[in-house]
């Protein structure tokens, strides 16, 4: 491993263009210009920069108000109204870095830092799979403790627990990014979706917020998606931390980090992360940039009309009430049941008393992932654990390729409902339960599934009764 690496200058062009970004922002859109981007947008198509303008610079209550309805819509037709499910597992608070928002900057004295060894890390998966889980996002500080070869083994160490009926079938990654061959070292452990937050597209704040070691390389964090793919992760996300700079800026820089993607790899990102930046240890914000609720939901379902098949990410640093509220705007996946404080999980932590010298920043939901399944089906939701794209090779451009309505409604809603079954026979309580085999009731009735996928729907779930599991 060359520790080192990050300290070469990029030869690659930023794909950034600051000074288109800014001129696009100066644009006010005419009526025709909403409806022509709305129109296109309805067909299910990607938009361009200057479409996504339209729809950012577009402050007509109103009109705003059409684009949440048609982002309901585009998230009802593409994923069918699931929402998939998954825990953040952080397996060391060590960094480097001097990030001046987050709770584990080098210079923060108060945090108390561990890694976990492989042992205390059999234990949190354990406590995991009891809850019911199946997929995580493990996430790494930048420090020589999380070499790829411990990325590497750790991954592996969580595929390796069986425990009842449960296993992690997907693990995906929040980790510093890498050399090509380093990235390679960790594709080793069949990982899930490798992601890497810019944190801001914008240089000059970039480097404000980034003043010393490996992250002050804007270009090495901006390339470091592209490395992982010539490395062979094919299935990679990407985000931006809202506060840092203009929100209409950051989310314009996705969308060149979508087109650069796009062009020279063939494929998108599978998912796009939209942190807002929150309280944390020994850390005082600039609160110039901070954005409100309303500009988070026009964040949402701009990013769900412009990037329809991509997933759309949003955690449980907001509070139950928002989450609750963004959800039908187009978020596809969601944390529940989450501690973010290193064993937490095992040890059974009270959610509810975070102590922020443990932890990375304040979390906003701290409900266990019972609740917020049964919420979720009670508003009209569909929780999945589904992992089969994933386990059937289907990621990266085959993900894309099939990531399409009818295939959708065909393959991935039975799968959830699939997955769905095996929580409630092996983790739900009664009362979700109930709610539960309801709603997959009306889902096998009513839903827009072929006859013959309903009939093989229920033999299978006739045999998740049977103890049958994974099918
Ligand atoms: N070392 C990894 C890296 O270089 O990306 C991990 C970074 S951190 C564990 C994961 C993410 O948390 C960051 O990329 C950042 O977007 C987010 N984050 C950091 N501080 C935060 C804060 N105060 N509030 C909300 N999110 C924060």
């Amino acid at each position: 491993m060359n520790n080192l690496a990050w300290k070469e200058e990029v030869k690659e062009e930023s794909f950034i263009n600051s000074d288109l970004i800014e001129s696009l922002l100066l644009t006010n859109p005419t009526d025709e210009d909403f409806y022509r981007v709305m129109e296109k947008a309805k067909k299910g198509e990607r938009l361009s920069l200057e479409e996504t303008t339209v729809l950012l610079n577009t402050e007509d209550q109103d009109k705003i108000d059409e684009m949440f309805a048609l982002a309901k819509h585009i998230k009802e037709d593409v994923y069918g109204n699931r929402v998939v499910l998954f825990a953040p597992l952080y397996l060391g608070n060590k960094c480097t870095n001097s990030c001046t928002y987050c709770g584990f900057n080098v210079h923060n004295q108060q945090m108390s830092r561990k890694t976990l060894s492989l042992d205390e890390l059999g234990q949190e998966i354990e406590a995991l799979v009891d809850e019911g889980h199946k997929r995580l996002i493990q996430v790494y500080g930048t420090h020589p403790d999380y070499s790829p070869e411990y990325i590497r083994d750790t991954v592996n160490k969580t595929y390796s627990i069986k425990k009842g009926n449960g296993e992690i079938r997907r693990v995906n990654i929040n980790a510093a990014p890498q050399t090509i061959e380093d990235f390679k070292i960790i594709k080793e452990s069949e990982i899930g979706t490798y992601q890497i937050f810019q944190e801001t597209y914008h240089e000059p704040s970039y480097a404000m917020v980034h003043p010393k070691g490996e992250k002050s390389n804007f270009k090495w964090r901006l390339f470091g998606l592209s490395r992982a793919m010539k490395a062979g992760i094919d299935d990679v996300g990407i985000g931006a931390l809202f506060g840092i700079y203009k929100w209409k800026f950051e989310v314009l820089g996705l969308m060149q980090h979508v087109e650069h993607l796009e062009d020279n790899f063939g494929v998108g990102p599978h998912t796009i992360s939209f942190p807002r930046l929150n309280e944390a240890s020994g850390v005082n914000h600039d609160d110039k940039y901070l954005i409100n609720d309303m500009e988070l939901k026009r964040i949402i379902a701009v990013l769900r009309l412009a990037v329809p098949y991509t997933g759309l990410i949003l955690t449980a640093r907001e509070n139950a009430e928002l989450r609750r509220e963004c959800m039908e705007l187009g978020v596809s996946q969601i944390d529940a049941g989450t501690q973010i404080e290193l064993q937490g999980y095992s040890t059974k932590k009270n959610k509810c008393q975070q102590d922020l010298d443990k932890e990375q920043f304040k979390i906003g939901d701290s409900r266990d992932l019972d609740d917020i399944l049964r919420e979720l089906m009670e508003n009209g939701f569909t929780p999945s654990f589904c992992t089969a794209c994933y386990r059937l090779g289907r990621t990266g451009e085959h993900f894309m390729e099939f990531s399409k309505p009818g295939f959708i409604h065909n393959f991935c809603t039975p799968n959830a409902i699939l997955t769905l079954a095996e929580y409630l026979e092996d983790y739900a309580s009664e009362e979700t339960k109930k709610v539960g085999y309801d709603l997959i009731g009306s889902s096998v009735g009513t839903s827009r599934l072929t006859e013959e996928t309903k009939a093989s729907l229920k033999v299978k779930l006739e045999e998740i009764k049977n103890s049958k599991r994974d099918l």
